[in-house]
């Protein structure tokens, strides 16, 4: 009876199977249920209603397998702020500058 709330975690919310992994919630999905994690998170964490970017551009967040199952942006947006793409087009400059240091990294 211990790790009850781990169990918890890995309980199947459609037909409340427990399961003892994350590994195994991940199986039963695909094997019984017929659908992907990402689909089981989408479903059942955010009721089917896809995040979206919270800079505001309105376009959907990469889902996570795992907590906090989401994204809060799309790559690069939570850095553009006003100059996104949506409001006007002097964001290139900044993105070609950013891009050119992260490649200086590698
Ligand atoms: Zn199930
Ligand atoms: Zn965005």
């Amino acid at each position: 009876m211990k790790n009850k709330i781990n169990k918890m975690n890995f309980k199947c919310k459609i037909c409340n199977h427990e399961n003892g992994s994350d590994c195994a919630l991940t199986r039963h999905l695909n094997k019984m249920h017929k659908i992907s994690k990402e689909d089981y998170i989408l479903k059942y964490y955010f009721n089917n209603i896809h995040p979206l970017c919270k800079c505001g551009c309105g376009n959907p967040v990469k889902i996570l397998k795992s907590y906090p199952y989401r994204n809060d942006f799309i790559n690069h947006h939570q850095t553009k702020g006003d100059n996104h793409p949506m409001k006007g087009k002097h964001f290139s400059k900044e993105i070609c500058e950013k891009k050119s240091k992260s490649l200086c990294k590698y």
